[in-house]
């Protein structure tokens, strides 16, 4: 089925459930009135409070952090609301890779809370998956979440910015010091008039070097302001 006729069919689905059927909490059971997680669970969530703006790494203040100040990364500024613990991985996994489609909506509206007073970018631009591994999956995650956040948020989306252009191995199923030169060249960017502030989408971020190779094009397409939006992060330990 076509990542649209899915995706569409996901939010029927989610819609059905919500106006027939309460729904078990997917983590406690409870029942729900209008969406897949409850507010107990949601509110137990493990939240990354205050953090460097530009990587996202949990501080007691939000100022940028001796990593960023010694060895900056390609994005302006990331956003991600949670820190990728259990539970939240435990649902990102069901929702990258289990069809769990329904959970769009409600990472988008966590994301889109504390997006809604800050300065928004004008275009939003998915991580691109490649062919091979897009047919595998029937969607791209990241799109998908891109899809809800601009629905709420109003800004457009863009789906052939970016392009993978490389079928790389998954950076999960490499060492941290390998990760990086997995992405080199992964991506191409099609030449197109792009404004000057964008947000790429993702749903985790971990070494950042996905987004890296996917910041350096845009600004070689000359965009002046690049944010990093995702629904988590790894903490590091470093
Ligand atoms: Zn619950
Ligand atoms: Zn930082």
């Amino acid at each position: 089925m076509a990542m649209d006729g899915l995706s569409k069919l996901a939010h029927r689905v989610a819609r059905l459930y919500s106006n027939l059927l309460p729904i078990p909490c997917l983590l406690c059971g409870v029942h729900c009135k209008t969406q897949p997680l409850c507010a107990d669970c949601i509110n137990d969530f493990p939240k990354l409070g205050d953090c460097c703006p530009r990587c996202a790494t949990p501080l007691t203040v939000a100022v940028q952090c001796g990593h960023c100040l010694n060895q900056p990364p390609e994005q302006d500024k990331s956003f991600s609301v949670f820190a990728y613990l259990s539970p939240i991985d435990r649902l990102i996994a069901d929702f990258k890779y289990h069809d769990k489609l329904y959970l769009t909506d409600v990472f988008a509206d966590l994301m889109v809370e504390q997006l809604k007073h800050k300065t928004l970018p004008e275009l939003l631009i998915p991580i691109p998956l490649h062919r091979r591994r897009l047919r595998q999956r029937g969607y791209n995650q990241a799109l998908e979440l891109a899809k809800s956040l601009s629905r709420k948020l109003g800004i457009p989306i863009s789906k052939d910015t970016l392009v993978r252009s490389r079928d790389t191995v998954p950076q999960a199923s490499l060492p941290y010091d390998q990760r990086k030169h997995n992405m080199r060249r992964a991506f191409n960017v099609n030449p197109s008039s792009l404004p000057q502030h964008v947000a790429l989408i993702d749903d985790v971020l971990t070494t950042g070097h996905t987004a890296n190779a996917a910041v350096k094009l845009l600004r070689q397409e000359g965009v002046s302001s690049i944010e990093l939006w995702t629904i988590a992060r790894t903490i590091r330990h470093d």
